[in-house]
């Protein structure tokens, strides 16, 4: 028999968050138009489906984001897995192409690309597609990560234009992306830099991860006849962009849910300690229960005691230290609890991804991104 771990992929749920996210951004719209006296519609939605679709699995997410517009990502294999499961839709290479070669498997999949520099123009300029490329030229708007610089953009979407006369290009699109829209700073000043360097220019507009679609939709409002895109990622996986909102609060559902059993139980006397170098001491008897659960399946070892824990139902804390397999609970509220009782490290019926992940001083992110591959999936509708 296999060890008790599973984790559970809900494609109903992604389907369901992609939904809550469409469904904010309509609303944004019919108030910004009942606000104006002018129409506003919602933008488009990128379903950002990178890294393996947050940890859920590309495939889950070809299937759960069925109703999306567009998927994003930046892996080639991923996006040419993504079409070959059978997504005909726009896919965006968040990342662009790395080398000249990408830039046949970019015509040959349809894949649009991000031009962030100069030496993506130049693999551009020389590329002989058998169909002119979609691209968004990027803007970079204070992150300093990928994107021309203020300075430079306007040369950079004059010699995108150029190489859509020569017939290379097809759709030239602007974009940029935000460093602090789930903190106080929020989207202001990098939308200033935006609106100011290439707010005139033609083209779709993208803009927008979960943090600011949720926070600020009308930023990413269009004109009737305008093409405007948004990208959010860990939103439609059902966790928070933000520190102080949870997802739950925005309507949003997990999509993985991480399960596993106890497989031993210990009574421990006074002054007994539990695990690797003994950092939890009992202070007075008590049951203690081990969970076939450790950090090479991908629970953070970093989430030490206190970290809250579901074990039939019932919440309950981690004690000790995360061994590679392993963990200890606390079976104090749950005294009928044995051998093959039910645990929720996080999900559906446990604790969320973000409680977990903030007790180990991380995101909900990381957590998802990084369950192990030796946890067995169970994909369901
Ligand atoms: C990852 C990513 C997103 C989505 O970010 P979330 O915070 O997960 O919503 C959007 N745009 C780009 C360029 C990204 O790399």
């Amino acid at each position: 028999m296999p060890r008790p771990i599973s984790v559970t992929i809900s494609v109903s749920a992604l389907a369901h968050n992609l939904a809550v996210v469409r469904d904010h951004l309509r609303q944004a719209a019919a108030a910004a138009s009942a606000a104006d006296g002018t129409q506003w519609v919602a933008p488009s939605i990128w379903a950002v489906i990178k890294a393996h679709g947050y940890g859920h699995g590309t495939a889950q997410g070809v299937q759960g984001f069925a109703q999306a517009d567009g998927l994003a990502m930046l892996d080639l294999a991923e996006a040419i897995e993504c079409r070959e499961s059978g997504w005909a839709g726009p896919i965006l290479l968040l990342e662009g192409v790395f080398e000249p070669a990408d830039l046949d498997l970019a015509d040959r999949y349809r894949l649009s690309s991000v031009v962030h520099c100069r030496e993506q123009l130049d693999m551009l300029a020389h590329a002989r597609p058998d169909r002119p490329l979609d691209v968004y030229v990027k803007l970079n708007s204070g992150m300093n990560r990928l994107g021309f610089a203020p300075d430079a953009f306007r040369a950079a979407h004059a010699r995108a234009l150029d190489l859509r006369k020569q017939g290379i290009l097809r759709g030239v699109g602007r974009m940029t992306h935000f460093a602090s829209a789930d903190a106080p700073a929020g989207v202001a000043a990098p939308m200033a830099v935006f609106q100011r360097v290439a707010g005139d220019l033609p083209g779709p507009v993208s803009v927008s991860n979960s943090a600011a679609t949720l926070r600020y939709p009308r930023i990413a409002l269009a004109r009737p006849g305008e093409e405007s895109w948004v990208r959010p990622g860990i939103c439609l996986y059902g966790a928070s962009p933000f520190a102080d909102a949870d997802a739950a609060s925005f309507g949003l559902q997990p999509a993985m849910s991480l399960r596993s059993r106890i497989i031993a139980t210990q009574d421990l006397r006074a002054g007994d300690a539990v695990g690797y170098s003994a950092l939890f001491t009992a202070d007075a008897p008590m049951r203690v229960g081990v969970v076939a659960c450790g950090y090479a399946d991908g629970y953070p070892r970093h989430a030490g005691t206190g970290t809250p824990v579901v074990v039939a139902g019932t919440r309950t804390r981690v004690l000790g230290r995360v061994s590679m397999d392993m963990l200890a609970v606390d079976l104090t509220p749950v005294p009928a609890a044995g051998i093959g009782a039910p645990v929720s490290l996080w999900g559906a019926d446990g604790p969320s991804v973000d409680e977990v992940a903030q007790a180990a001083g991380t995101i909900g992110y990381e957590l998802l991104c990084a369950l192990a591959q030796r946890v067995p999936v169970r994909t369901i509708a």
